[in-house]
């Protein structure tokens, strides 16, 4: 599976089709008692609604094309008459309606254009109300057919989807007129919109562009719900991730910001490493103004020391964190390497007995600095947020839940588990991820982040970072099981701990998850547990562990729950804890959702399914709610 074919007008889906005709019928329903108007030009209107309509009909007898254009002006007269009203809204959708038709037909790119211009106006005039919506997806699709530019099309959906998100939560934020209906229906136009983008998720732009996209997007849903209520919009749109912190610590300190426990560093120990010579092998860097991550890639284990240096303004300085890593040499290496965020840089010198790292700080920040072995890396973290938080539930019982991480398992060169049939483990759990997102967008207002968005390797440290410097407040990590047998079947889900489960199946299970590229780790499981689980009670990750295994439990029961009435065969494989990498370093709750077996036929064929990776989606989303509830 993974991104299939872009939606294109008049090829939509069943559902979509359905979504089309009530659409149509509100319109029409509308035209009637919403505005009453002129009642002489509304008698002459009429009529050519009729004949409109029954040409829309699939299987109309279509007159000369010089009839048609000329009933779509009368129709757009007509509307811009009637000005931003529903039926000024309806005619102007009817008008475009025929030229989208025409244009399919002849395609001939002036009625596209005449089409694009209509449904906006149609768009504009029925403000955030379904009808409305449904206008501008109709404008978004053709636009992108307009420009035979799959991109193109993307960043129209995307545009529209921003759009009638804001104008839909400005209406419900609106105090509702006197006589009419209180309650905004849920938006079936919105999640097809939503639908297209997910198709067409293969042309989604980069990161920088849609990251332009993201303030042309605030902008446009800014006066999409000034157009409707003539108020600037009362729905706050998350800000693009690269807004400075609200409350950026200073940097005149050395220290941490106040009250908050020094560094956090986790080094081997002197006699668990070897007497080698060891190199830095590279040195990778993630981060934004929130955070960051600088990964020491080495080619063997050594032991390092943390220091910190306060910033010297006389001097110019910046504050300085440094990790001086014994015996390692750093020839090749890169020595100065420009990060921005929240560190500038990162510098490497020779040492007479190793390297120096230093990261210039944009600010004091906090800090940890620890290991994962095999390959043998050091990572140091910082952050403007404090690494442990009180996260109980405040006011009305509920959880501070903003933003969520969302890890797609595997991607790119790593498939990760193959069905019998060939189905891949890295394509079930992408598209898993792309249904939940848009549900907590719309349904929960959270923000999230996806790990990965497209059939991509991203190393598994990086997927924790990019959580880290998001500030996320969870992270669901989503994979498919795989047994050897191939008998295995259910749901199960994992709580990152000190790996003291007993069962050798779940140190396999951990050993293949974090297997890097695919391929099987190097170290023992065994060993490579007892390494994590010292890593991790170090980083403090018994306070961590409880949460997390708050959230997995909900999420575990939230599973069996949405899929026991459809599939009441669904095994429960319980909750375990593993050493998993893709959670050690997560500085908010994490848990991997084990979603079913990919290696048994029957699992693997209800993992192909929408159904039921729908119901795998809503579970998540439910548990989310749940845990954000103070449940
Ligand atoms: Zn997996």
């Amino acid at each position: 599976m993974g991104a299939s074919e872009p939606d294109t007008p008049g090829l939509v889906a069943p559902f979509a089709a359905r979504a089309v005709g009530l659409a149509l019928a509100l319109v029409l329903a509308g035209c009637g008692n919403d505005r009453p108007g002129d009642a002489t030009a509304a008698a002459g209107v009429s009529e050519d609604v009729t004949r409109a309509t029954a040409l829309l009909e699939p299987a109309a007898q279509l007159p000369p094309r010089a009839e048609i254009v000329a009933l779509a002006d009368t129709l757009a007269i007509a509307s811009s008459r009637r000005g931003k009203t529903a039926e000024g809204a309806s005619l102007a959708r009817l008008a475009a309606d025929l030229r989208a038709r025409l244009w399919r037909i002849d395609q001939v790119a002036a009625d596209a254009r005449e089409a694009v211009e209509l449904y906006a106006a149609a768009a504009q005039a029925a403000g955030g109300s379904p009808e409305g919506c449904e206008a501008d997806r109709r404008r978004a699709l053709l636009a992108g057919d307009l420009a035979r530019d799959a991109a193109a099309g993307y960043r129209e959906l995307y545009l529209a989807s921003r759009r009638q998100a804001a104008a839909l939560a400005g209406l419900a934020s609106a105090p509702a007129p006197s006589g009419a209906p209180a309650a905004q229906p849920p938006s079936a136009c919105l999640a097809q919109i939503d639908l297209a983008l997910a198709r067409a998720v293969a042309y989604r732009p980069s990161i920088v562009a849609l990251r332009a996209l993201e303030r042309e997007g605030n902008a446009a849903a800014d006066a999409a719900s000034r157009d409707v209520h003539g108020r600037p919009a009362s729905i706050a749109i998350p800000p693009p991730p690269s807004s400075a912190p609200s409350a950026a610590p200073t940097a005149s300190a050395a220290s941490a910001p106040s009250g908050v426990p020094k560094d956090v560093v986790v080094s081997p120990k002197e006699d668990a490493v070897g007497k080698g010579p060891v190199k830095v092998l590279s040195i990778e860097r993630f981060g934004n103004e929130k955070g960051a991550r600088v990964v020491i890639n080495l080619s063997a284990p050594t032991t390092f020391n943390v220091g910190t240096l306060g910033a010297d303004e006389s001097k110019g300085k910046d504050a300085r964190v440094f990790v001086d890593l014994a015996r390692a040499t750093s020839k090749g290496v890169q020595k100065e390497i420009e990060v921005g965020g929240a560190v500038r840089r990162v510098r490497v010198g020779a040492q007479t007995d190793g390297t120096r790292v230093v990261l210039d700080l944009a600010a004091a920040l906090y800090r940890r600095v620890f290991y994962l072995p095999d390959p043998f890396r050091v990572v140091i973290d910082v952050s403007t947020r404090p690494p442990v938080r009180d996260e109980s539930p405040g006011k009305g019982g509920r959880r501070a839940l903003a933003r969520v991480a969302l890890d797609a398992g595997h991607g790119g060169v790593d498939d990760g588990a193959v069905g019998p049939t060939g189905l891949r483990e890295k394509d079930v759990t992408l598209d898993i991820a792309h249904r939940i997102a848009p549900l907590l967008a719309h349904e929960l207002k959270i923000e999230t982040l996806l790990t990965r968005d497209s059939d991509a390797y991203v190393p598994l440290e990086l997927r924790t970072a990019r959580a880290n410097a998001f500030h996320a407040d969870l992270f669901v990590s989503i994979h498919c099981n795989a047994s050897e047998n191939g008998l295995a079947r259910g749901v199960q889900t994992f709580v990152f701990d000190s790996g003291k489960d007993p069962e050798a199946s779940v140190a396999r299970l951990a050993a293949r998850e974090n297997a890097p590229r695919g391929g099987t780790a190097a170290l023992d499981p065994k060993a490579l547990d007892e390494a994590m689980a010292t890593i991790f009670s170090n980083l403090g990750g018994a306070d961590m562990a409880a949460k997390s295994r708050h959230v997995a439990d909900l999420l575990h029961r939230s599973a069996l729950a949405s899929l026991a009435p459809r599939y009441p065969d669904t095994k429960d494989q319980g909750i375990k804890t593993a050493g998993f990498y893709v959670l050690v370093g997560a500085d908010m709750p994490a848990v991997l959702f084990e979603t079913s077996f990919i290696s048994n036929p029957e699992d693997e064929s209800r993992l192909s399914t929408a159904d039921y990776r729908q119901k795998l989606a809503d579970a998540v989303v439910n548990a989310i709610r749940a845990y954000r509830d103070g449940k």
